[in-house]
């Protein structure tokens, strides 16, 4: 049974230096999302993650997370239904007396925020724009239908809305 943990307590895993441990039993909570002016949830606001630690032999942790995340929300181009899939895979590391480069923010002593960590991972492994499909066809720009229901061009000609002012303009003069 994967138990949900948004804090990570390292120390109890009891690691010697150089020896490592990979941890699949835990499920962490994804909030809700904002992105690109439109809202986002992951489908089952929880998933399963693996974690490996290692403890490196001059103190400190080296740290990796992997999780797979559904994302629901509206299609970017056609404002469907969108449910793709995202593959996270991110690295940490802490190390003591390190320099700022190797102190992780998601670091606190021997806790490791994984909340935090799963949510910022996740929001740099989104593409620039969530789609129903790669290939997602979008609306029509001049009608605004689907073009992925309804597949159209429209014919190249002059505007409609313009057609009302050529007819005054090539009204003949009869003086
Ligand atoms: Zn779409
Ligand atoms: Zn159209």
């Amino acid at each position: 049974m994967a138990a949900r943990t948004d804090i990570f307590d390292l120390a109890r895993l009891a690691l010697t230096p150089g020896e490592g441990r990979r941890i699949d039993s835990l499920t962490v909570i994804i909030d809700p999302f904002g992105f690109g002016g439109q809202e986002y949830v992951e489908a089952d606001r929880e998933v399963p993650i693996i974690l490996d630690v290692s403890r490196m032999t001059g103190g400190g942790y080296s740290l990796r997370l992997r999780f797979d995340a559904e994302i629901n929300g509206p299609c970017m181009r056609c404002l469907q239904d969108a449910a793709p899939t995202f593959g996270v895979d991110s690295r940490e590391i802490n190390a003591h007396g390190g320099g700022e480069e190797m102190t992780s923010p998601y670091v606190q002593g021997d806790d490791l925020n994984l909340h935090d960590w799963a949510r910022d991972a996740l929001a740099l492994a989104l593409p620039s724009q969530i789609l129903c499909s790669t290939d997602c066809a979008g609306l029509c720009p001049q009608c605004g239908k689907d073009l992925n229901v309804e597949p159209h061009e429209h014919e190249k000609g002059p505007d409609p809305r313009w057609s009302a002012l050529r007819d005054l303009v090539v009204e003949p003069e009869n003086n």
